[in-house]
C-alpha cells in the first residue's frame, strides 16, 4: 500500500478522505466530488443522499452534479441530480407502498 506521506499541507482536516455519510474511508475507485463545493464522498453514498436532499451533507450547499470515476483533473464522469418529488418520498415512508411517483 502506497501512502502519500509527503503530503504536508497544514490542513486541519486530517480526515479528508473520509465519507461524511458512511464515515468510512472513501475507496479511490468510489471517490466522487460535489461539483459546487468539492467535498468528497463515496459515489454510492452521495448518490443515495442526493435522492432525498440535493444539498451537501457537510456545507449544506445545493448541488446538481456529482463528479465520479475521477481519473484525473480533466477526466471524470458527471452524474446529474434529478430532483425527485419530496412528497413522493414521504408517502413512501408512511405507506410502505413501493414506487409512488406522484
Ligand atoms: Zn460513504
Ligand atoms: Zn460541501
Amino acid at each position: 500500500v502506497k501512502m502519500p506521506t509527503s503530503n504536508k499541507k497544514s490542513s486541519p482536516n486530517s480526515a479528508a478522505n473520509q465519507c461524511a455519510i458512511c464515515l468510512s474511508n472513501i475507496e479511490p475507485k468510489k471517490r466522487s466530488v460535489i461539483s459546487t463545493c468539492l467535498h468528497e464522498f463515496c459515489f454510492s453514498c452521495i448518490k443515495k443522499w442526493s435522492k432525498e436532499n440535493a444539498v451537501c451533507p457537510l456545507c449544506k450547499q445545493n448541488f446538481t452534479e456529482i463528479l465520479s470515476n475521477i481519473r484525473s483533473d480533466a477526466d471524470y464522469d458527471v452524474y446529474k441530480i434529478t430532483i425527485t418529488n419530496q412528497t413522493g418520498y414521504r408517502r413512501y415512508n408512511r405507506s410502505k407502498i413501493l414506487f409512488i411517483f406522484y
